[in-house]
């Protein structure tokens, strides 16, 4: 559905930048985001309203002539990447906003990596330079040591000192923007056929029902266009630009919220123009049908785990397996109608494997210990040596003499034998970047951590191109530079070798997880 012919060359015409802004928490990419856009709202149109849609353009004036970019309005990398997990790639250029007072910090690598990874060339933007702390030389001389060369030491990065509170030098960082656009890419979409592209974000609003911000990467969607976006569709009612203006066509690059979903799509969802309502709701429909069998595919998996998660656990055998002796046979039959009687749920099951009047015997013992039983003296006690064999096979008798007291006591037992609910949580992620093969240990990755951190005591699975290629594995070691670690955290590099599992290739993601156990209420 996505890919559509588009047409010969000479129905291109050239399409804004689309930009996302990253980098370090705290460097500035919020402030600068507000910067640039009140800025350019500030000169366009006094005591406008502008609008949070997740989105917006600018315009800039370069050479002589306007210049519009389009900015990703969530700062952070997670968008990016949410985006890419998906497959769908909003961004053209990324902006790496670097502290100057601070240098590149771990997530400054990680972003630079991103971005790298998607191919999407870097502008950086040395912030905070009105601070006397700022150091915008020594930010220079860390990033090309990450192989990011500024222009003025012979490489191809255009370096741009801001102050996004001054709102410094901001116009020269647009013109870096649209110069780096120009050189290196081809940023060219057919205006002419129908509107694909993506979701940047969606609400439910209250009052206009489900609300998406689309950012139109090819064609132009106009009002009263069925769309499909990701499993909602609907006739676009009206649409917004970030001025909170109705706009009635949006052309490549434009960001636009939409109003008219019959449902909120997912960020990084594509959505697509189609001929009527009828195909939009076809359409809407089997995507529906497809997301629900992936989400499906995911239970099934995170059960399995779950079984095999418990029956590790020692004795989890999910049988309480009882043998009953009492005085009288009254009383044994009463006990055994008392615990017919108990609802335990079907995750756990009673099984009473003997049942007799008289003393407890060494036969009794015998069979406790070989189906891990426990045996419930009803007014009687051990006879012979069947109390000192219990001890020794650590069979566990327990004596009552008070029917109710007996079922209270197996009802908590049962309770306490309920599988524990474990849920999968994930510690973060590296990214392979080099297999060495070593005779003694197999094959080692050298990896990235890119999210979070890599505990060593934690599982791991294996993502090749976005598919779980193994699961619930264990490293076999882990470590930083030459020394063992039980951690590495994002930004660092490290190597690791996995357990039973030689497969392992670059570019595969190796995601470290944990399954904690959730308490019953
Ligand atoms: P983010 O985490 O990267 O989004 O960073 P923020 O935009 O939230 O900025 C973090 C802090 O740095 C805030 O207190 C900002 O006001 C401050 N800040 C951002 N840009 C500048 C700047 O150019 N100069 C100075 N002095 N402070 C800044």
């Amino acid at each position: 559905e996505f890919g559509e012919d588009e047409g010969d060359d000479s129905d291109l015409s050239v399409r804004p930048p689309v930009v996302t802004v990253m980098g370090h928490v705290d460097h500035g990419k919020t402030r600068l985001l507000d910067a640039l856009r009140s800025a350019n709202v500030g000169d366009k149109e006094a005591g406008g309203i502008t609008q949070h849609i997740g989105a917006y353009q600018v315009t800039t004036d370069v050479d002589g002539t306007d210049r519009r970019i389009t900015f990703i309005d969530t700062p952070g990398h997670e968008a990016f990447t949410s985006m890419r997990a998906r497959g769908a790639q909003a961004t053209d250029i990324a902006i790496l906003v670097v502290a100057a007072d601070d240098g590149v910090m771990p997530q400054t690598v990680e972003a630079l990596n991103h971005a790298k990874a998607a191919g999407v060339p870097i502008v950086v933007a040395v912030n905070k330079i009105d601070k006397e702390s700022a150091d915008p030389t020594k930010v220079r001389g860390q990033l090309s040591e990450y192989g990011l060369v500024p222009e003025e030491y012979g490489g191809d990065a255009m370096f741009v000192d801001v102050s996004a509170k001054s709102e410094l030098n901001l116009d020269k960082l647009l013109e870096a923007v649209v110069l780096t656009a120009d050189a290196s890419l081809d940023l060219r979409a057919n205006s002419e056929q129908d509107a694909q592209g993506l979701v940047i974000e969606a609400h439910l609003d209250r009052g206009r029902g489900p609300v998406a911000t689309v950012l139109v990467q090819r064609g132009t969607l106009r009002v009263g266009d069925s769309i499909v976006a990701g499993p909602a569709y609907g006739r676009v009612r009206a649409m917004l630009d970030e001025h909170g203006e109705n706009i009635t066509e949006a052309d490549p690059s434009r960001p636009a919220m939409v109003l008219g979903l019959t449902a909120t799509p997912g960020a990084g969802q594509t959505f697509l123009v189609v001929d009527d309502d009828r195909m939009a709701r076809q359409i809407a429909e089997k995507r529906e049908a497809r997301e629900r069998a992936a989400m499906q595919a995911k239970r099934r998996v995170r059960r399995t785990l779950e079984d095999f998660m418990a029956s590790m656990e020692k004795g989890a055998s999910q049988d309480l397996n009882l043998i009953l002796k009492g005085d009288v046979s009254g009383s044994v039959e009463a006990l055994e109608d008392a615990l017919a009687g108990l609802d335990v749920g079907d995750e756990v099951s009673l099984r009473i494997i003997d049942r007799g009047v008289g003393a407890i015997t060494e036969t009794n013992v015998d069979l406790a210990a070989a189906s891990d039983a426990i045996i419930i003296g009803f007014n009687v006690r051990p006879q012979g040596k069947a109390s000192e064999m219990a001890d020794k096979e650590g069979v566990e008798i327990r004596y009552y003499s008070v029917i109710y007291q007996a079922i209270e006591e197996i009802e908590a037992a049962l309770k306490g034998l309920l599988k524990p609910v474990y849920e999968e949580s994930v510690l973060g992620q590296a990214q392979i970047r080099a297999i060495f093969r070593s005779s003694k240990h197999g094959n080692i990755a050298g990896c990235m951590v890119t999210s979070g951190l890599i505990r060593r005591n934690a599982k791991v699975r294996v993502i090749r191109d976005g598919n779980v290629i193994a699961d619930n594995l264990d490293l076999a070691s882990l470590k930083r530079e030459k020394d063992d670690a039980s951690e590495v955290r994002e930004g660092f590099e490290c190597g690791l070798v996995l357990k039973n599992f030689q497969d392992i290739k670059e570019d595969d993601v190796v995601e470290s997880f944990e399954m904690r156990e959730i308490p019953r209420s």
